[in-house]
């Protein structure tokens, strides 16, 4: 008997026919030591530093957080600014999961952690409060949340005004593995602090 296997069903978007193509996409490849920090990226209707920056794929790149949940809590973006997930071309989809493979196992050991979670929002019902779509990338170590779920409401809400916490206790916390707190963990970071981890990570990708 003959067995038709379904083909994956094309979203019909074809990139480089897409509006606002040429607009966000460069025309080279940008590499982490050629990438001009003086540039300022599209995060939706916010600018992302060029400084915060730290990995550039042909279609995607990759920022830190300013309100991690974790530390080396970051995000991927497309460059081309479209809300929705079904929004993109297939290469972007690829080169943007692609560019979270290589962040991630890039991330996992520098961060001293044993596992990832990858995670979209996709749409506001989803919890997506930046109206353009992002990876978020999180290093996960033993008992870093008490309830592994409750990562999924750190990110849910990492995007609301909540209490700091200083680096140092952040950094002694996510070390010692030791269930964070929620509430204090998210926590809004100076633009010399971002650009301080960018800077570190940036060399991982040399
Ligand atoms: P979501 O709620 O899934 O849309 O995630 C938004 C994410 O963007 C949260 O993790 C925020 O901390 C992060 N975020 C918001 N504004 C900025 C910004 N200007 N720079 C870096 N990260 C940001």
């Amino acid at each position: 008997m003959l067995v038709r296997r379904a083909l994956p069903r094309s979203t019909g978007l074809v990139l480089h026919q897409l509006p606002n193509f040429r607009q966000h996409i460069p025309v080279r490849a940008i590499t982490a030591a050629s990438m001009d920090k003086s540039v300022e990226y599209n995060f939706g209707p916010y600018k992302i530093r060029g400084d915060e920056v730290f990995c550039i794929s042909k279609l995607s790149f990759a920022f830190v957080n300013l309100k991690p949940v974790v530390p080396g809590h970051i995000l991927i973006c497309p460059l081309r600014v479209v809300k929705r997930f079904q929004e993109l071309a297939p290469e972007e989809v690829a080169d943007m999961w692609s560019t979270a493979q290589r962040v991630g196992s890039k991330l996992e050991p520098h961060y001293g952690a044993d596992s990832l979670t990858m995670a979209i929002q996709d749409g506001p019902s989803a919890g997506q409060t930046v109206p353009h779509v992002h990876i978020h990338v999180l290093p996960r170590k033993p008992g870093d949340f008490a309830k592994n779920d409750e990562v999924y409401d750190a990110i849910d809400r990492s995007a609301k005004s909540l209490p700091q916490m200083g680096s140092e206790q952040q950094q002694q916390q996510g070390q010692q593995g030791e269930p964070l707190d929620l509430d204090a963990e998210r926590r809004v970071r100076t633009p010399d602090e971002m650009a301080a981890e960018a800077a570190e990570l940036r060399q991982l990708f040399l």
